[in-house]
């Protein structure tokens, strides 16, 4: 094939380059244009909005504060008129030239803002990250643009699930997605054909957690694509440390035993892989798992799955509210309490069913009675538990041990959160413990793939410190730093 016959491929990130997260990266032939994730770009929406008290008003408030993309010639008809139209249907929705987007996983940053997506668009995605988005769905109440997740439903025409092994057919694309370790299940990195060109997408990854031999196969399978381009996860090029999982469960377990006192752990409930750890470490000290409510709805939408390091529910406790506020609340708490209440919708009567999945419902006054008994698992960040603690046994929870399993705050939001959570830790007398292990690759694991995928050129994603990796992985590869908004052709 001679030169001027070769088909362009071009690239263009609208974020998640020089931040962490809100990956939007475009890919486009000359017939065929993808998304690859569509997330949302917290540390620009933050400068504008506070959840859950100021939320967007509208698509175009977004596109005039930068959060997101205008729409120009690469990007007709992307965004939704739901909001605009009367009586709308999906015949409402203006003709795109963007066919599809492929969701890495369910974390926001990759995934927060298909629910600004024309519907006439195809969104792709895994099966544990649908049903996740099926737990976000209930929990998320529709209060902005942002939230209104109906089409990610399997009802929906256009809402496609992938399984390992599937190769997609997007016009003259093929899109293989490959299941890679990372700190949520369900993650998935995408190998780009176009029939000219060759991409590679890590989406977020690490090698050093319990799936890591998922990872293996995907630096095999991706060195056997001989990509042109690797879009390379590089989070962690600031400052990075070698913890495993399996460091994470020895030194929970050495508090625990030691810990005379109320246990409380903060995790993200949709780590499965630190559930679990939390979960044996609390019964090789005697102690009972009591989970908050939250955690526990969004664990138990993933049972029966064959995730995984996924928990024994059976023997896990609910952490019961001093007063239910919400519908799927009542209902999941419904079994355990014989309130009168019934379910409206199949998501709301799943909920029910997952109650049922756990041992039962503990107060915080029991806690507060016998705190050495219990090992008390808390989402990031919530002061509920604390100050009901606090509340109930004053400040002296004499001998308790906070531990903090998520990463350190990297974000100014992230930090005052931080600290108020600290306040509460102090005023109960806990003595606090940072005990983790990343969801993100560090240098060495990552200049490993990059070595054994031997990509023509590698370029940085979802970091703060893209000039560091560029500088320590020219040793290498060679790196080409991509720019937000900006046209890269490949194989140019
Ligand atoms: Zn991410
Ligand atoms: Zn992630």
């Amino acid at each position: 094939m001679s030169h001027g016959n070769m088909k362009t491929t071009k690239l263009i990130p609208y974020s998640g380059v020089d931040e962490i997260g809100g990956v939007k990266i475009l890919v486009s032939t000359d017939e065929t244009s993808i998304f690859l994730d569509f997330g949302k770009p917290m540390s620009r929406w933050k400068k504008y909005y506070d959840f859950p008290y100021l939320m967007p008003k509208s698509i175009s408030q977004l596109i005039a504060f930068n959060i997101i993309p205008g729409e120009d010639d690469n990007l007709r008809g992307l965004y939704t008129v739901k909001h605009d139209v009367e009586d709308y249907g999906i015949e409402k929705e203006p003709e795109t030239c963007i066919e599809a987007v492929f969701i890495s996983h369910m974390h926001l940053d990759h995934f927060g803002h298909v629910p600004l997506l024309n519907r006439k668009i195809k969104v792709y995605a895994g099966r544990v990250t649908y049903l996740l988005c099926q737990a976000y769905k209930l929990h998320s109440q529709k209060i902005s643009v942002e939230n209104d997740l109906d089409h990610l439903d399997t009802k929906h025409e256009n809402f496609k699930v992938f399984r390992y092994g599937d190769k997609i057919k997007v016009g003259d694309l093929e899109v293989t997605p490959i299941p890679v370790d990372h700190s949520i299940p369900g993650a998935y990195a995408f190998l780009i054909d176009t029939g000219e060109h060759r991409i590679v997408y890590t989406g977020d990854i690490r090698w050093h957690g319990p799936a890591n031999f998922l990872t293996t196969n995907f630096v095999k399978k991706a060195s056997e694509f001989e990509p042109d381009l690797m879009l390379c996860d590089a989070t962690r090029f600031d400052k990075a440390d070698l913890n495993t999982e399996e460091d994470v469960r020895r030194r929970m377990l050495t508090v625990a035993r030691e810990c005379r006192g109320v246990l409380v752990t903060s995790l993200s409930p949709v780590d499965i892989d630190r559930v679990n750890t939390v979960c044996k470490i609390a019964d090789e000290a005697g102690r009972t798992v009591v989970m908050d409510m939250s955690m526990a709805s969004k664990i138990a939408r993933l049972h029966g799955l064959g995730i995984r390091n996924y928990p024994n529910l059976s023997r896990i406790f609910v952490l019961k509210p001093s007063k239910l506020y919400r519908r799927w609340q009542k209902l999941f708490m419904k079994h355990l309490t014989g309130e009168e209440i019934t379910a409206r919708n199949g998501l709301e009567e799943a909920e029910e069913k997952l109650g049922k999945l756990f041992a039962g419902a503990i107060e915080i006054d029991e806690i507060a009675e016998k705190p050495h008994e219990f090992a008390l698992a808390t989402t990031p960040y919530s002061l509920k538990e604390l100050s009901e603690l606090s509340h109930r046994i004053g400040y002296s929870t004499s001998g308790g041990v906070y531990i903090a399993s998520i990463s350190e705050p990297f974000e100014e939001e992230m930090e005052i959160k931080f600290e108020r959570v600290k306040n509460w830790i102090e005023s109960l007398g806990l003595a606090y413990y940072h005990i983790h292990s990343s969801g993100h690759a560090h240098p060495f694991d990552i200049a490993k793939m990059i070595s054994e995928i031997k990509p023509k050129t590698v370029s940085p994603v979802h970091s703060m410190h893209s000039t560091v990796f560029q500088k320590f992985i020219n040793r290498y590869a060679n790196v080409k730093l991509l720019k937000c908004g900006v046209e890269h052709c490949i194989g140019k």
